[in-house]
């Protein structure tokens, strides 16, 4: 069974994605974007190991409230294995696959295993964070060449006129502070 280097999950949440979903950061990043908020995750040492297996079976604790899963991170085609075994697992499961990446589209197509996984994502979202581009206004981006690849019938454009950006914040027991989604908050 594969496995994959996490930075962080959240089991529920409506700001990463279509509908109520199951989200994981990767940990671990080399494309190194200017401005990059996740800096925590470029480090590919770093985070903690999940075996695929253990994932799921996470998903499916969650008493069916989940439409799908969510990645992002870190740069989820970087740890292409276990990613290529979580997408193909949701989708024997009946969940949707939202996938983000820095990496360009074309440049993932070049790539056997890499299409691989596109052939079990519903949406990508593609291209490196941009900090001269920086724009909030459309779901879930940080900036405007960022682009929305619709990859199945599931989902579509139209889809996402009914979706506005909002912030989820997390208060710990002991404490922390966790912030996800995405917006301006320097406004
Ligand atoms: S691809 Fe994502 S995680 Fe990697 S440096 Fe760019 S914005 Fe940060």
């Amino acid at each position: 069974m594969k496995e994959l280097r996490i930075n962080r999950i959240v089991r529920q949440t409506r700001t990463e994605g279509f509908g109520n979903r199951y989200c994981i950061w990767v940990q671990g990043c080399s494309i190194r974007c200017k401005g990059c908020a996740n800096r925590e995750m470029w480090d590919e040492t770093g985070g903690e190991i999940y075996s695929v297996a253990s994932l799921i079976e996470d998903m499916e604790q969650q008493g069916g409230q989940i439409e799908g899963i969510t990645v992002l991170g870190g740069e989820p085609f970087e740890q292409s294995g276990g990613l290529l075994e979580l997408v193909k697992c949701c989708k024997e499961k009946g969940y949707t696959v939202i996938l983000f990446t820095g990496f360009f589209y074309e440049q993932l197509l070049k790539q056997p295993e890499k299409r691989e996984i596109l052939s079990y994502t519903d949406l990508l979202i593609d291209g490196p964070y941009m900090e001269d581009k920086r724009d909030f206004t459309r779901p879930w981006v940080g900036s405007s060449n960022q682009k929305y690849i619709f990859l199945s019938e599931r989902y579509s454009e139209k889809d996402l006129k009914e979706i506005k950006n909002k912030l989820e914040i997390r208060i710990s027991k002991e404490g922390g502070v966790w912030v996800n989604g995405m917006g301006n908050i320097n406004k």
